[in-house]
């Protein structure tokens, strides 16, 4: 047995973080040059295939490495300078990616490699290197590649100026001091009316998402969803004309009929066709459930207003925190009672310790980037496999959103697997809603750590398609909403553990609209889909047309929802990824006894068989070496129609 690995050795003094960053980065991605200019320069007949793609692997460790650090630093160091820094680095590791993407001399040493000699490991990573080498259009002719540098630039242009007029359009509506009826005190006090004694409320999320669930005043609630389902608009119009036809030109230059042809060839769908059909089959899947919690939702709004004919946005978020209430008995205040930040995250670290048979011994001695992080050894039988960093509480220039972020990709013998969750949580009481965030958030950590001994970088930790990386972390979730697992840390102040007839009310809450959500999400999904498609002249006319056919809430005249539409971005044509995922993740749970969660003969069998092969394998024979058969719909659909 080899000794432990020792983790990367991060500065003991804030002043040191700024040199040691930029000598990290600048070394990793120095040796990645390196080592593809080796590649390049032997000859090849003097190396063995095995050889030729372990230096191949060492390009891509190295990338990774450079990757890893400037991603993280770039979102959660205290001091601007070392993030500004960070982003850099991250630039200059992307510009790498791309030339070594389109080097022809590289590619064809790759090309030459006979793959008789190699295990099948080997022979998987060299045939998903040159499928990522012919993506990038390695072989096509010069002009053509010369135009694909060109739109690959724009393409990167156009996208983060739609996103950065998102993040800049806040829109606000002025409203009288009575129009916020409803709204709890601290939100009432925290928007005091001007000298002109009205009151402004942005679309920004603090201010919008609490307006939209208490507000009482329907024509406020109607101005301030214009508002917000108009941002970016028309800012965005030409922008995204322009970015659908880049998109769509890049696609055919590669010789694919349309773009989700080409971004889905890589995905675990396959096909662009399939993501139409897919769509329609949860539309169909969820349109009983959906309509029967519509109704009530409907039932409910007549109360207050006899002349409705239909619920639409403008009601729908309000209507749910009223069924909540009045129907499910769900008393959010009550609930946070339970879930003290200290409990909550000792009670993660017990749940999945005892599912995975994972130890978490502190390091209250290793150095980090600020205080607020704790950090953990991941031992099992002996051995350390990894190590955590837990970051969750908010801080200025800090990432605003909840991820994990790698430090270190793990390789056998070579790295050990490090990783970090990086979180905004509350130092004091959690909505349940976070902690359900958190153990989602965990599921990618200890993915991470655990997919993080293969020998092949291109294997290590949450390396698997990206329709399918949502659904260990979504099946995670499952553990939250457990009266027996809750029981086992959550507490109130007296010592009290949530009982369990509370939990089984939030429980009955929280399936209440999964029918319409469904929808909702497959008008998104549609979208996404048809926009890079079609690339059609008049979009909104597409956003009408869709939103009337799949959701249930129905289009808002004279509103342009997708100039807002941020997954485009990142997403593009795959927004059908996050319901694919869950499809996926029940499939999983069904694997369990929703009676027996720790039942460890059935989670180690989860972690080897799933997490532990990290990217090795395509995820579609992973989830059929777990289950003993292929996925299928059979538990999402039972999920849908139950209660
Ligand atoms: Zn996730």
């Amino acid at each position: 047995m080899s000794p432990d690995l020792r983790p990367l050795e991060l500065p003991a003094s804030a002043s040191e973080w700024g040199g040691w960053f930029e000598r990290r980065c600048d070394e990793q991605l120095a040796r990645a040059r390196e080592l593809a200019t080796e590649l390049k320069q032997t000859l090849p007949e003097s190396r063995t295939a095995e050889e030729t793609l372990s230096l191949w692997n060492d390009v891509n460790l190295a990338l990774g490495n450079a990757f890893a650090v400037s991603s993280l630093l770039s979102q959660v160091h205290p001091e601007e300078p070392v993030r500004t820094s960070a982003e850099k680095g991250e630039q200059e590791a992307h510009r790498l990616l791309t030339e070594l993407g389109l080097d022809r001399e590289l590619y064809n040493v790759l090309a030459a490699v006979d793959d008789s000699t190699l295990d099948e490991g080997g022979r998987r990573v060299l045939r998903l290197s040159l499928r990522d080498f012919r993506r990038a259009g390695v072989d096509q002719d010069d002009a053509v590649r010369e135009r694909i540098r060109t739109l690959s630039e724009r393409e990167t242009e156009v996208a983060q100026e739609f996103s950065k007029n998102i993040r800049d359009d806040v829109r606000s509506v002025s409203l009288r001091a009575e129009q916020l009826d409803g709204l709890p005190a601290d939100y009432v006090a925290a928007h005091p009316a001007g000298p002109d004694g009205t009151v402004t409320i942005t679309t920004d999320y603090p201010d919008y998402i609490p307006f939209m669930s208490f507000g009482r005043d329907r024509s406020a609630r109607r101005a301030l969803l214009e508002a917000f389902l108009n941002r970016a608009w028309p800012a965005n119009d030409a922008l995204l004309e322009e970015l659908l036809k880049l998109r769509d030109e890049h696609a055919r230059i590669l010789g694919y009929p349309d773009w989700p042809s080409y971004d889905a060839e890589v995905k675990m769908i396959g096909q662009g066709p399939a993501i139409p059909d897919f769509v329609d089959r949860i539309a169909a899947a969820a349109e009983k459930s959906a309509r029967r919690d519509y109704d009530v939702l409907l039932d409910r709004l007549r109360q207050d207003h006899p002349d409705a004919t239909g619920v639409d946005s403008t009601d729908k978020s309000h209507y749910i925190e009223v069924i909540g209430r009045e129907r499910f008995d769900v008393d959010a205040q009550r609930v946070r009672e339970y879930f003290d930040f200290a409990k909550v995250r000792a009670g993660l670290l017990e749940v999945t310790g005892r599912l995975f048979d994972l130890e978490y011994v502190p390091a209250p001695d290793a150095p980090t980037w600020h205080e607020d992080v704790a950090v953990y050894d991941v031992r099992s039988a002996g051995r350390t496999l990894g190590r955590i960093y837990l970051d969750l509480h908010p801080r200025e220039g800090k990432y605003k959103h909840a991820a994990q972020f790698d430090l270190v990709p793990g390789i056998a013998g070579r790295q050990l697997p490090e990783g970090v969750l990086v979180c905004n949580f509350p130092r004091g009481l959690m909505e349940h809603d976070d902690v359900v965030t958190l153990f989602h958030e965990f599921g990618h950590l200890v993915h991470h750590v655990l997919a993080g001994r293969h020998r092949w970088a291109r294997f290590s930790g949450v390396a698997t398609e990206w329709d399918f990386v949502e659904a260990p972390s979504q099946m995670l979730e499952e553990w939250a909403w457990d009266a027996d697992v809750l029981q086992s840390f959550a507490s109130n102040q007296a010592g009290e553990p949530i009982p369990a007839d509370l939990v089984t009310k939030m429980r009955a809450a929280n399936e209440f609209g999964k029918g319409f959500f469904a929808r909702t999400q497959m008008f998104y999904a549609a979208l996404a889909y048809q926009l890079h498609q079609q690339v059609p002249a008049d979009t909104t006319a597409m956003v009408r047309d869709l939103q009337s056919r799949y959701d249930l809430f129905g289009y808002v005249p004279d509103t342009h929802f997708q100039a807002s539409f941020d997954h485009l971005q990142g997403y593009t044509s795959g927004y059908y990824t996050y319901m694919w995922s869950l499809v996926i993740a029940k499939d999983l749970f069904s694997a369990f006894d929703a009676d027996r969660l720790f039942d460890t003969e059935v989670s180690h069998r989860y972690r080897d068989r799933i997490l532990a092969a990290g990217g090795s394998k395509d995820a579609a024979d992973l989830v059929e070496n777990f289950l003993g058969r292929p996925y299928d719909f059979t538990a999402f659909e039972t999920w849908l129609n139950r209660g």
